[in-house]
C-alpha cells in the first residue's frame, strides 16, 4: 500500500458526502491490506514491565496513568497491517484508548480525532446542534450501559442455575 495522506485528502473535500466517501475508502484500504494469520502469544510479566516502562506508566494515547495489572499493550503497527508480536511493536494504553482505537489505520484515527474535537467544540458552542448532539451521545452511551448491564444480569442468572 502506498502512503495515503488522509488529512491531505480531507482538505480536498467540498461536501459531507466526500467525507463519507473518504471514510469508506480508508476502511476499504484497511481491509484490502489486512495481513492474516500473525501468531499471537501472551507477554510475560517482564515483557509487560518493559512495555510499561516506555511511557513511564502512562497511556501513550491520552497520557492517563496506568498500572502493570490494568494497562493494555497497544500495537504501534497492528497485526492486521503486518505488525509483529514483539515488545518493540507495543506501547502501554489505557483500556478506553485501546478499545476506541480498535484496528483503525493511522489515517482513520486522524480523522476520528478531528471529528471528535469538532464535535466537542459544537457541543460546547452551538446551542442548537450542540445540544442535539449531546443528547444523542448521552442516549447512545446510556444504551451501551443498559446492554452491558443486561449481559451481566444474564450471566449471573446462568451462574445461579
Ligand atoms: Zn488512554
Amino acid at each position: 500500500m502506498g502512503i495515503i495522506d488522509g488529512l491531505k485528502l480531507l482538505r480536498t473535500i467540498k461536501a459531507g458526502k466526500g467525507l463519507i466517501k473518504l471514510n469508506n475508502n480508508l476502511k476499504l484500504i484497511r481491509r484490502r491490506d489486512k495481513v492474516p494469520g500473525v501468531k499471537r502469544s501472551t507477554f510475560t510479566k517482564r515483557q509487560r514491565e518493559l512495555v510499561l516502562a516506555k511511557t513511564n506508566s502512562h497511556s501513550h494515547i491520552c497520557g492517563i496513568q496506568v498500572t502493570i495489572d490494568a494497562f493494555q499493550a497497544d500495537h504501534v503497527k497492528s497485526h492486521c497491517m503486518g505488525g509483529e508480536h514483539a515488545e518493540n511493536n507495543y506501547l502501554p494504553s489505557c483500556s478506553t484508548c485501546n478499545n476506541y482505537r480498535w484496528h483503525y489505520s493511522p489515517e482513520e484515527i486522524q480523522i476520528v480525532l478531528k471529528l471528535g474535537v469538532w464535535a466537542k467544540t459544537k457541543i460546547m458552542n452551538d446551542p442548537d446542534l450542540g445540544l442535539t448532539m449531546a443528547n444523542e451521545f448521552v442516549k447512545y452511551k446510556m444504551g451501551v450501559r443498559r446492554r452491558r448491564k443486561a449481559r451481566q444480569v444474564n450471566k449471573s442468572n446462568i451462574d445461579i442455575l
